[in-house]
């Protein structure tokens, strides 16, 4: 069984990033800037976003975060969009989901400049994505995709079956899969809640895609001898015995799914290190696209 560590996988993609803004600074230009806007003080999205500027830093990359109460206006937060999309300082922006009631997210993505749509939500980078044209990939999605590049997968040919079909992890992830890529070719099921006994469909599965949120939802009798199972899913499940009151569990039940796949993504130490390494990419490329 191959494990997909997503720590050997995201530190090859950071020290690749490192190497290349370290030859920004050798020739006295300026670093990718990343912009996060926090909003309110969810924990999950604490750690999230503490991580991504942490990871910033490790590489060289300049970030700023802004953090605004619970409570702000939807166009207060607009408009701190709107400087940051004018502003040539900054290369990507993020505002880290979920946003509270009072705000639409979709208007939120919407006004992001599609230059610096570094998360890859923005309607126009989804468009360009599902045609098969340059873009900031979703970095989970894109996350994934370096993952089995890193360990060179053969994707080719297979049958890929995804759980969920969220817009930031299930419906692009099709989208990738089903491309005419290297790292694609699969031909892709997508089973959401509506799906009538999804075993069904995970039993035929080369590759299993993970990502709906329920944890260890993904038993080792849903799965077919030898399959690749990838798992996005975190979820924060009580455990009294833990230090933190709380365990980090994935979709899949890795202890019984692992015997049986012949490679498996574990929670934590996998896609989430992944999603990083894309983030990353895309704000080095967003740098890239606005020297042009
Ligand atoms: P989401 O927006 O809640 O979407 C979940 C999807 O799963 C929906 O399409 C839903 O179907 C489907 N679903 C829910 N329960 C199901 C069930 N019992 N059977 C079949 N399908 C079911 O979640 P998300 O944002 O995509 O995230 C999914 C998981 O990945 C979460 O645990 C999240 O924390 C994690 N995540 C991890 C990373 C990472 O970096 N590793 C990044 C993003 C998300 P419907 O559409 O019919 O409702």
């Amino acid at each position: 069984m191959l494990l997909l560590d997503g720590k050997i996988a995201s530190q090859a993609v950071k020290k690749e990033l490192k190497a290349a803004t370290d030859k920004l600074i050798e020739q006295g230009k300026r670093v990718p800037h990343l912009a996060a806007i926090l909003v309110g003080s969810n924990g999950a999205s604490e750690t999230y976003v503490a991580s991504k500027v942490k990871s910033c830093a490790e590489i060289g990359y300049a970030s700023t975060l802004i953090r605004f109460d619970d409570n702000i206006e939807e166009n207060e937060l607009l408009d701190k969009i709107e400087e940051l999309n004018t502003d040539d300082a900054v290369d990507g922006i993020l505002v880290q989901l979920p946003l509270p009631k009072q705000i639409s997210e979709a208007k939120v993505i919407d006004s992001i400049n599609p230059s610096k749509d570094i998360d890859g939500f923005h309607p126009v980078s989804v468009g360009r994505l599902v045609q098969g044209l340059n873009t900031f990939i979703p970095a989970t999605p894109y996350g994934i995709m370096l993952m089995l590049e890193f360990f060179n997968i053969e994707t080719k040919g297979k049958h890929a079956v995804i759980v969920g079909r969220s817009n930031i992890v299930g419906r692009p992830m099709s989208i990738l899969l089903s491309s005419n890529t290297k790292y694609g070719n699969c031909t892709v099921t997508i089973c959401h809640s509506h799906t009538k006994n999804i075993k069904e469909f995970t039993l035929q599965a080369d590759i299993v895609v993970a990502a709906l949120g329920r944890p260890e939802f993904v038993k080792a009798d849903m799965i077919k001898e030898g399959a690749i199972v990838i798992d996005v899913g975190i979820s924060r499940v009580d455990d009294v015995s833990a230090p933190k009151g709380y365990r980090i569990k994935g979709d899949v039940d890795f202890t019984n799914v692992s015997a049986k796949a012949s490679a498996i993504s574990p929670v934590p130490g996998g896609v989430g290190l992944m999603t990083i390494a894309g983030l990353l990419k895309n704000t080095m490329d967003a740098y890239l696209k606005r020297q042009q």
